[in-house]
């Protein structure tokens, strides 16, 4: 028993200065303590130290008291998983602080166990995290801030065509915006991070930059200087470029800024002016040193009679001076005295009014002579350059005095003071132009009839530019896409409205023009913008150069009617062909039991095979029917498999020989040739060829069937000595229904879908079909297959 006391009093003991040591433990920690029910219902004791408010009695409405609103759920399903699994409960949340604030948590609590393993008491700790988690929430904010300002700047940088970059100090590029990405023709990944050097720039220039970066890191001044290297497309191009210190808060710098501007094209302007300059100078230079030589010796004269001379030395400077500067050039030239009207004018210019050489011509007789509607606009502008600013330019008919010739001159004139002062002489020269003039009068008229008869014709216009696609349309042009006359259509819109089925195809055709310089030829539907309305509508475009610009240009009209009516018409023949055929077929199952029946009567059976001929006839054409039909509605099939082309020429030549027996039919020796292709088509192509040597060439001629080929196609020949074809009708030979008219056609029945069905199929198979033909020697017609890469 003693024994027994004993063994308690030191558990108790011992026991004892755990709790204090605990208890201790507790006190020194600055985190909440709570206890908490097995099922969390009741709070024990709560510890709130200062964060969360005290519960020192057990409480049950710890959760309202403790427990931010919002985050109620999320801690009660918590608590609901740790209960179940007996698990630590460890969750970040938001609580209500004492002062009734929110506030953040991160709250631990361990499940107290008894023997069985029974839950008797949760027991837990809570860190005020608050000040954390604000600054956590105001990084994210900053974060989106400067995420949204960066893609603003890269948006920014991206649309211009100037370089954009920085450095870091040791000379790496941590930013290329896109445009210098495209010069140096290399990913963000693949420069980034890189020296000069290894983006492609020559070391002196590497070595340049790298220098100018050392020093603006010493002065913290910007430089800005002009260098010339190549571009990755654009060849050798001249640069302007500025390199700008980057600071930190301290003032130092921490990157180097650079924007690079292409100044080639500014460059070739200024280089160009400057050269006109020097030879404007040269000119001067020129026309100073004789101007010395005359006045010399003008100054000899000018001692006989000084009065006399002085007008007389000027009239003559002003015709030598325009005779200079007019060179060559057959110009008239004239002299008015401002004051005293006196006019002096050469020879050339009497000639151009229609006067003589000998005659005198006053300006009153010049202005006679030009016509009715510009003499008063003409002698307005004379009086006012003479008299007031002798600013004179003009462009006027003259209808000449003896010749009655009309002609077009541009008169220019100068107003320049006397020495003396007194007088002020009006010089000019007056050029005929009217062969320019009528050629541009008549360009302007060609142009004028050309938009009217567009116009009248109901074509909408186009053009796009090749270098930044913009996109003017004429007012009709807008209608068709349902657009108003007036409104602003982009050309995104152009190519929007157009119907899916056909947008792709129209958006390449246009950028293979621009590509290739390929016409633009096609047919296909819009949906109107605002009316929604389908139109079909056949554009034709082609790239042209105006004014050293690519442009692409064309014409849209409207072929809806035409294209329903089209689509009305094979609907049409669809049907009726489909209808022909199933009492044919009926028809041609009777002659066949009829024949059988008739074994014995020659005569009879000769009528009944004819019969069945003429009814294969009528098949075959009704499945050209139904074929073409399948065509237009984009229904053709094909079966490819891999065959011998040689093979389907040797049964060919079979058939030919057991049906044909009016023409002399010879098929070349063939090597094997493996096709991928629709075997029952190809063999329709080439019986067609041969049914038509033999329809269009005389009895007894003969047919050449041959095939060779390349490394890439086959190519099969059906050459015959017949008709021929004139090269007109040839251009048009594939084209459905086109018959040659001709009086020796006329007799040979046929509708003309033959060979466009021939080509429609071979077009589909990605091979040609070509024709050469001599009117009265025969046509060779030659169709095309790829070669299949595998060979059986
Ligand atoms: P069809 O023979 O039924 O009229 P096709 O499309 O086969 O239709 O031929 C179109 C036209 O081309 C014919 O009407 C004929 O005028 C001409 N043609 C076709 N093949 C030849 C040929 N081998 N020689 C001369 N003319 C030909």
């Amino acid at each position: 028993m003693a024994n027994f006391s004993n063994k308690y009093t030191s558990e108790k003991q011992r026991f004892a200065e755990t709790e204090n040591r605990f208890k201790a433990l507790i006190e020194a920690t600055s985190d909440v303590i709570y206890s908490l029910s097995p099922d969390w219902q009741e709070m024990r004791e709560l510890d709130g130290r200062g964060f969360l408010k005290d519960a020192h009695a057990p409480t049950k409405n710890w959760r309202s008291a403790n427990i931010y609103p919002d985050d109620l759920d999320l801690v009660n399903t918590k608590i609901q998983e740790c209960i179940r699994e007996k698990k630590v409960f460890q969750l970040e949340h938001r609580v209500l602080r004492v002062d009734g604030t929110r506030g953040w948590t991160f709250s631990k609590a361990i499940p107290i166990l008894d023997e069985e393993g029974e839950i008797i008491e949760w027991f837990g700790t809570a860190q005020d995290i608050t000040l954390r988690k604000d600054a956590e929430e105001a990084l994210q904010i900053a974060k989106a801030q400067s995420d949204q300002q960066k893609r603003l700047y890269e948006t920014v940088t991206s649309s211009t065509p100037d370089l954009l970059y920085v450095f870091d100090l040791n000379y790496r590029f941590t930013y290329a915006n896109k445009a210098l990405l495209n010069m140096w023709g290399k990913t963000w990944e693949d420069s980034i991070g890189k020296r000069l050097l290894d983006n492609g720039y020559e070391p002196w220039h590497a070595e340049m930059h790298e220098k100018e970066i050392d020093y603006i890191k010493e002065t913290k001044l910007p430089i800005r200087g002009e260098v010339s290297f190549p571009h990755a497309v654009l060849g050798n191009r001249i640069y302007d470029y500025i390199f700008t210190p980057v600071f930190n808060e301290q003032g130092e710098v921490e990157a180097i800024a650079g924007a690079t501007r292409d100044v080639t094209d500014r460059k070739k302007w200024e280089e160009n002016l400057e050269n006109t300059s020097k030879t404007l100078q040269g000119l001067n230079e020129e026309l100073a040193n004789t101007n010395h030589e005359l006045e010399a010796s003008l100054g000899e004269i000018a001692k006989v009679n000084e009065e006399l001379l002085k007008a007389h030395v000027k009239i003559e400077e002003g015709q030598i001076a325009f005779r200079l500067a007019v060179n060559a050039a057959n110009f008239g030239t004239w002299y008015i005295h401002s004051i005293t009207r006196e006019f002096i004018t050469d020879a050339r210019l009497k000639e151009l009014f229609g006067y003589y050489e000998d005659e005198t011509l006053s300006i009153e007789q010049a202005l006679a002579q030009i016509t009715e509607e510009y003499r008063p606009y003409v002698a307005e502008k004379l009086e006012n350059a003479i008299s007031d600013n002798g600013d004179y330019d003009v462009t006027y008919p003259v209808i000449g005095f003896h010749d009655n010739r009309l002609r077009w001159l541009r008169a220019i004139g100068n107003l320049k003071a006397d020495h003396s002062g007194e007088f002020s002489a009006f010089t000019g020269v007056v050029m005929d132009i009217t062969d320019q003039y009528l050629a541009s009068a008549e360009i302007r008229r060609a142009e004028e009839n050309l938009r009217m008869a567009v116009d009248a014709a109901g074509l909408g216009t186009f053009q796009i530019s090749a270098q930044d696609r913009i996109f003017t349309a004429s007012p009709k042009l807008k209608t068709f896409f349902g657009f108003h006359p007036d409104e602003i259509m982009p050309y995104e819109a152009a190519i929007n409205q157009i119907h899916p089925d056909f947008r792709e195809a129209v958006a390449k055709g246009v950028e293979r023009a621009f590509s290739e310089g390929t016409r633009f030829e096609m047919e296909y539907q819009i949906i109107g913008y605002h009316d929604e309305k389908l139109r079909w509508v056949r554009a034709i475009g082609e790239v042209q150069l105006k004014e050293g610009k690519e442009y692409f240009t064309g014409v849209i009209h409207e072929i809806t009617e035409r294209k329903l009516d089209e689509i009305r018409k094979n609907d049409f023949i669809a049907m009726v062909s489909h209808e022909l055929k199933t009492p044919l077929t009926s028809v041609k199952t009777y002659i066949q039991l009829i024949h059988r029946k008739l074994k014995d009567d020659d005569n009879l059976s000769k009528m009944l095979s004819k019969t069945d001929q003429q009814i294969n006839k009528m098949t075959e054409m009704i499945n050209g029917f139904l074929d073409i039909s399948r065509l237009e509605s984009g229904k053709i099939h094909l079966n490819k498999e891999l065959f011998d082309l040689s093979l389907l020429l040797k049964d060919a030549e079979e058939e030919a020989a057991a049906t044909i027996h009016s023409h002399i039919l010879i098929f070349s020796p063939i090597e094997s040739v493996i096709v991928n292709a629709d075997k029952n088509k190809i063999e329709h192509v080439i019986s067609n060829l041969v049914n038509n040597a033999v329809k269009y060439s005389p009895k007894g001629s003969t047919i050449h069937v041959s095939c060779t080929s390349d490394h890439e196609f086959a190519y099969v020949s059906v050459k015959d000595n017949g008709h021929g074809i004139k090269p007109e009708d040839a251009r048009h030979i594939f084209d459905r229904y086109y018959r040659v008219d001709s009086d020796n056609m006329r007799s040979i029945s046929g509708f003309g879908i033959g060979l466009y069905l021939c080509s429609e199929i071979i077009n589909h198979h990605k091979g040609t079909i070509s024709l050469e033909s001599e009117v009265g020697k025969g046509s060779d017609f030659v169709f095309s297959l790829p070669i299949s890469p595998v060979q059986l």
